[in-house]
């Protein structure tokens, strides 16, 4: 299967989810959008109001400066993939529970998978929790690192952060300007590792892309 056809499988999973208590309050799920070959994949925290009513993530005023931050440096939503750490509004807006972030972690693995970005951008420190445990965004933001497994992770502020705290806004533009120049790091230190040589005496087995069909189909069975 291909990286578009398992997304939508994925998507369709997501919608139809019932595996933990935020499903009981969701109007819509949100399982996330944009372009499905792209090597950006923007993680969030978890649909708001405009988001649940909607079904697609970043479209409240949160969303609309994410949208100027992309602007700023020449790219479009449509450029890049957007989706949360939990697919369903936590009531109230509040904060999700690790639980929750632990069951809908299956969702988000199977999107990094379908997708393979060259660089994913944590918006807010619950999406960087997931990625680099106990990093402290303040002292990381704006500054590539590698995930433990391996990921290029490039952390920002959430953009919500910068409507209640107005200094935060020009750190974020200040930030994502950086971004390009690190998806260019990220894509070159890929290839550079896919290009070295395997050595003779290691046994490999290849990982491909039918593993990955094989994970996402396996969604239907958790
Ligand atoms: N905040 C998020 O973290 N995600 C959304 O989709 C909207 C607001």
């Amino acid at each position: 299967m291909g990286s578009e056809a398992l997304l939508a499988q994925i998507a369709d999973e997501v919608r139809g989810c019932t595996r933990c208590a935020l499903a009981k309050g969701r109007t819509n799920a949100v399982p996330g959008e944009g372009n499905l070959l792209s090597d950006v994949l923007l993680v969030g925290e978890g649909p708001g109001a405009r988001e649940d009513a909607t079904g697609r993530p970043f479209v409240g005023p949160a969303g609309e400066l994410l949208t100027e931050l992309l602007g700023a440096i020449g790219w479009q939503r449509e450029d890049v993939f957007i989706t949360n750490v939990v697919k369903c509004r936590p009531p109230g807006n509040r904060d999700p529970e690790p639980i929750e972030a632990a069951t809908c972690s299956t969702y988000l693995e199977a999107q990094e998978r379908a997708l393979d970005p060259a660089v994913i951008v944590t918006l807010g420190r619950h999406s960087l929790q997931r990625y680099l445990p106990g990093a402290r965004i303040g002292a990381i933001h704006g500054r590539m690192r590698r995930s433990y497994t391996g990921r290029h992770v490039f952390p920002m502020y959430h953009p919500a952060a910068a409507l209640h705290q107005a200094s935060l806004r020009e750190t974020l533009f200040r930030d994502i300007r950086g971004l390009p120049a690190a998806l260019l790091d990220a894509r070159r230190s890929l290839d550079d590792e896919r290009a070295t040589p395997i050595q003779a005496e290691e046994v490999v087995v290849p990982i491909s892309r039918t593993d990955a069909a094989d994970d996402a189909e396996q969604l239907t069975l958790f």
